[in-house]
């Protein structure tokens, strides 16, 4: 297992260990129950045919969606074997998974699913000399790459999510990424495959000569069909295969026959180079052997800048002859998409004057000084006078024959990195929309040789213009791969007609300038019915002969490459489609179809699975945990929507028991096992709203559906009691020393856990009678005069500063203080966190109403407010927003300010008198990273003199009460170790975070101290 952080199963706090984590990540009915026992007496692995796992399968990052058999998830090839002879023998369909972020729907199938990516994950061996690895199918390509780096080794293929796309994903579909044109594809890697043949045969695939290919053919079985075949194509479709396989060097369309032929040209073949591209149609590989590729010394890139997309296209052939290692392009409709997004505004800000559209060129180099000559070789060709570093323009082309207008360059890694932002800009924009039409994949990978287009695009402009549609173009312009997806509505039945007859219009367009209809994500259920035009008659039939050759009964993914998919049929969302909350939504939703677009802009892409040393960011801190798909966001929202579109059978099942209406009946995605196995282990940390390319905030969507179920079934005691957890605490502080003796009471814990459910391990905060603002009323308010003071601020003592830690209440004081402003403190301890958390709207818009109600009027006169805790900052900041709507909730949120954040925005940190030294780890406070305020701490630490390593961590894992919770204890720890490891890899010699609970899940780890808040570290560095 090469998980990117040391895997908590071995850890007693693992869920799997631990009896009051009652969840299976299971639900609903489970499907041929037989056929369930059947599998699970052949494999080690696990089999599950609940209806909950059958619907998170059915759905990959295309537009397509079909509900599999059952999903089993094999331990080693044994249980592969096992599986796929006997799903051939009674010809049950099989379906292999890595990461399903395929794009055209190859990854979902009416099949028994193999995910590969939870147990055959390893890189079993890396020979650097040999420059060879072994490696499992279900291995994420980051997570190769991070074994082969030490040895200066990459896997050379790089598909864009090859941080949560698996290695046998890359050979179903022969990926690549942006740098084909130094590398090519997947297939250029695959020297041999261990695989599963489809009557359960094993065997290795790898180079042979041609006279053994032919010895073999003579042998019987299975095998020996496969070569027999393989030999008469050929001797016998060689001409057809020269005369119709595209001069590309992305094609990845069809059968991988001219890989094959042009092999055979030196007299030799390897059937493993075939399967790359098969989409697991062909076999089932269960160990590839790579090559490897030495990383390059360093890298050099130069943008340039066009007046026009065609400009940018006719310049594309010209720039090729220097040989790049990418040419990409980013068009005017991103550009412009991009200028008005706020996180790509200041990257559109350095574009020079006159830019329309721009080309990303990027080389390879063994040094800087290499790096810096080929690119002003490229310049001096192709923007001759204009090339310096900094953009010189003039608007018009430098030369009448460069169509460039402008260049910038990058040779340091932060300007590199910039350039790929606003590269990568295109993604998260466009897939945003929470409309009705999205800008659907089924066209975004055609090829065409470079040196065609110009009139490639233009005529591809006026196809989509002939269907009232439009699209950017972007991406991997070099190898002739644009990007391209049109905006429609398949939720008519005139989109889906639209899409088929746009396919069919680009089709003739690729075939008619030799290029192919899928240069990069492959055939599946948009393009499989292609391929015939494509290739012809002569070729889909070989293509199938070959199908054939290796699974006769069709059973390996079926319909796919040369099957009977049609791309208008299983699509997601189709005209058949219907949406039920089954409720009118509590909360502000802005967005375009506002409940309901949230809850189905999720698109499937799996940026949700990335490992946390790879991917980084805060998502999803419960599928880094455990490797489960329910446990990603992708699964929760898929879930979510499904249960509310009438994918999950429940209500109707119910209904159908009791007799009464479906809508008389608990809603599926409100029943108890719902909520248990989907919504309650969401964290509600945010991380997706900030993390996903489109945004999908899960958080929100739980708080609603939550909220929706109180209303419906009541609450539970623990969740009264968490969401009141101000006013308990106001009651301990009051009667303490004795409420804090209470728990220390030998047996009280376990009592605690029997009758409330809170977990016995947790330690519960200690009240404090002495509050925050018994201290600051005991010292007469505040020390800087108001008349004297540079600002004016409300400090929110939150309830865990008010009651239970005062210092830091009293730390943020004398910072201020010391920074000339004068401090008030709100009458308030309570943000209405914790009842929101909790699903309590009503009582949280209350809170929030009252809230801004004492605020207002001083925000309005010049005050600013001020909060030491940032869940409770992010809640006034944001979560008022959606509780509340109106111009005060507007002001209090715009003048609102985490303590660190108050100090950086307004530089009032530059008067501390402050001088500290030592090196602090900084972990993060999840909110504050969604609402992008999280660097403020880090740049004061570091201004008051300490040494700052800031984690790039997830969230710790505790949520507010979460942790607290008996039966959520274990994956509360299971999170916290991915952060316990990163602490104790850090620099720092102390660990310091702003937010009590990830202090209180870092206090908690074995002989360690509860960490600081910055507020206090600043105050101790003005000591
Ligand atoms: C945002 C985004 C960007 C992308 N960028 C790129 C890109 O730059 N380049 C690119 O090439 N692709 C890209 N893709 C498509 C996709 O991510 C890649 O093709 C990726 O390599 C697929 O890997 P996966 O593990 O998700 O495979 P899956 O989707 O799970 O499977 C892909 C195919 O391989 C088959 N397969 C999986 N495992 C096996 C096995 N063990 N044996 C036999 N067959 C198997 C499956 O049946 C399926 O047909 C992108 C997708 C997204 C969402
Ligand atoms: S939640 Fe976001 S990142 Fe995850 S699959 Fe959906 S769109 Fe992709
Ligand atoms: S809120 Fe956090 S835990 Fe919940 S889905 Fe989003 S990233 Fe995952």
């Amino acid at each position: 297992m090469t998980a990117s952080h040391s895997d908590p199963r071995t850890s007693t706090a693992y869920p799997d260990a631990d009896d009051r984590a009652d969840y299976d990540y299971q639900g609903g009915d489970v499907d041929r129950p037989g056929l369930v026992d059947d599998l699970e007496s052949i494999v080690v692995g696990e089999v599950r045919f609940d209806e909950y796992s059958r619907q998170l399968y059915a759905t990959d990052a295309s537009a397509y969606e079909v509900t599999p058999i059952g999903v089993v998830y094999p331990a080693a090839p044994d249980d592969v074997a096992a599986v796929v002879e006997y799903c051939g023998l009674r010809e049950i369909p099989v379906l292999p998974r890595g990461g399903g972020t395929s794009l055209a729907g190859q990854t979902v199938n009416e099949a028994v699913v193999l995910d590969f990516t939870r147990h055959m994950d390893a890189v079993v061996e890396v020979d650097p000399d040999d420059r060879r690895a072994r490696v499992q199918p279900g291995a994420v390509l980051a997570d190769l790459n991070a074994e082969l780096e030490p040895h200066d080794l990459k896997f050379a293929p790089d598909p864009a999510w090859g941080d949560k796309s698996a290695v046998g994903g890359a050979v179903g579909n022969n990926s690549t990424g942006a740098h084909s044109l130094q590398y090519g594809k997947t297939d250029a890697y695959v020297e041999s495959c261990e695989v599963v043949l489809a009557d359960g045969t094993v065997t290795t695939f790898g180079e042979v000569s041609v006279d053994e290919l032919r010895e073999r053919a003579g042998d019987d079985g299975i095998e020996a069909r496969i070569y027999a075949e393989v030999a008469r194509i050929l001797d016998e479709e060689s001409d057809e295969i020269e005369a119709r396989y595209p001069e590309l060097k992305r094609n990845v369309s069809g059968y991988n026959l001219n890989a094959l032929l042009e092999a055979s040209e030196d007299g030799t073949v390897n059937l493993a180079k075939l399967l790359a591209g098969s989409e697991g149609t062909l076999a089932v590989v269960t160990e590839v052997e790579v090559s490897l590729e030495p990383i390059p010394e360093t890298k050099s890139m130069a943008l340039l800048s066009y007046g026009s997309v065609v400009d940018a296209m006719a310049d594309v052939e010209p720039i090729l002859e220097h040989d790049p290692a990418a040419v990409e392009l980013v068009d005017d409709v991103l550009i412009d998409l991009a200028r008005e997004t706020a996180e790509f505004e200041d990257v559109v800000a350095m574009l020079p004057e006159g830019t329309d559209s721009v080309l990303l060129v990027e080389f390879y180099a063994e040094n800087d000084a290499e790096g810096r000559e080929r690119v002003a070789e490229l310049l001096s060709d192709r923007v001759p006078g204009n090339g310096v570093e900094g953009a010189v323009t003039d608007g018009a082309p430098a030369a009448e024959s460069t169509p460039a207008v402008a260049a910038l360059e990058a040779h340091d890694a932060d300007q590199r990195a910039l350039f790929w932002k606003l590269r990568k800009s295109g993604l998260p924009i466009l897939l945003s929309r929470t409309t009705d039409e999205k800008h659907v994949s089924f066209i975004e990978d055609c090829a065409v040789p470079p040196e065609h287009l110009p009139e490639y695009v233009e005529e591809f402009r006026a196809v989509l213009e002939d269907h009232d549609t439009f699209a950017s173009f972007y991406a991997h312009a070099g190898p002739g791969v644009l990007h391209i997806r049109p905006l429609i509505n398949t939720k008519s039945e005139m989109g889906a007609e639209t899409m088929e007859a746009i396919a069919d219009d680009v089709t003739d367009l690729v075939v008619e300038y030799g290029g192919s209809v899928s240069g990069e994500h492959g055939d599946g259920r948009a393009r499989t019915q292609w391929n015939r035009k494509l290739y012809g008659e002569a070729l889909w039939e070989t293509f199938r002969d070959l199908k054939s050759a290796f699974d006769p009964d069709w059973i390996l993914n079926p319909g796919t490459v040369c099957g009977d998919h049609d791309m208008t049929e299983n699509l997601r969302y189709d005209a058949e489609y219907e949406f039920d909350a089954g409720f009118d939504p509590d909360l502000n939703w802005n967005n375009d179809n506002g409940f309901q677009g949230m809850a189905e802009l999720c698109h499937g892409c799996g940026g949700c699975r990335g490992g946390q040393d790879t991917t980084g960011g805060v998502m999803c801190p419960t599928y880094r945990a455990e490797d489960e798909e329910i446990l990603s966001t992708r699964g929760r929202a898929n879930m979510l929507r499904q249960a509310m579109s009438g994918g999950l059978g429940a209500a109707n099942a119910a209904a159908e028991r009791t007799g009464r209406a479906a809508d008389e009946v608990e809603k599926a995605h409100l029943s108890e096992e719902f909520l248990d196995e989907v919504l309650d282990l969401c964290i509600g940390c945010k991380g997706c709203a900030k993390d996903c390319p489109s945004e999908v905030d899960m958080a929100k969507l739980k708080a609603e559906v939550t909220h929706q179920r109180h209303e419906r079934t009541g609450a539970s005691l623990r969740e009264k009691l968490f969401a009141n957890i101000d006013a308990l605490s106001a009651l301990g502080s009051a009667t303490a020393p004795v409420s804090n003796w209470l728990p220390k009471l030998p047996g009280a814990r376990l009592l605690m856990e029997k009758t409330v459910g809170i977990a016995r391990e947790r330690s519960l905060p200690t009240f404090r009678r002495e509050t925050v603002r018994d201290w600051f009323e005991d010292r007469g308010g505040s020390t800087v005069a108001e008349g004297e003071a540079d600002r004016r601020a409300i400090l929110l003592p939150d309830t865990y500063t008010n009651y239970s830690y005062p210092e830091r209440g009293k730390a943020a004081v004398r910072v201020l203080e010391a920074a000339d402003v004068h401090v008030e403190l709100a009458e308030s301890t309570d943000s209405g966190r914790p009842a929101h958390s909790k699903g309590f709207l009503d009582a949280s818009r209350e809170t929030a109403r009252e809230n801004v109600a004492e605020l207002v009027p001083a925000v309005e006169t010049g005050w600013d407010v001020v909060v030491v805790e940032p869940s409770d900052a992010v809640m006034l900041q944001s979560d008022y927003l959606d509780l509340n709507s109106g111009r005060d909730a507007e002001k209090v949120a715009g003048n609102t300010y985490g303590v660190c954040e108050y100090l950086d925005a307004f530089r009032l940190d530059e008067r501390l008198d402050a001088n500290a030294s030592g090196a602090l780890t900084y972990h993060g406070h999840c909110h504050q990273k969604a609402t992008k305020k999280d660097h403020h701490a880090v740049a004061v630490l570091r201004r008051a003199g300490y040494d700052v390593d800031p984690l790039d961590s997830t969230c710790c894992g505790m949520a507010g009460s979460f942790g607290y919770e008996a039966e959520h204890y274990s994956m509360s720890q299971a999170i916290g170790s991915i952060l316990f490891e990163q602490v104790a890899e850090s620099d720092g010699n102390e660990v310091v975070a702003p937010g009590a609970s990830c202090r209180t899940q870092l206090g908690d780890r074995q002989g360690a101290e509860s960490p600081a808040h910055p507020i206090e570290k600043l105050a101790a560095a003005m000591d």
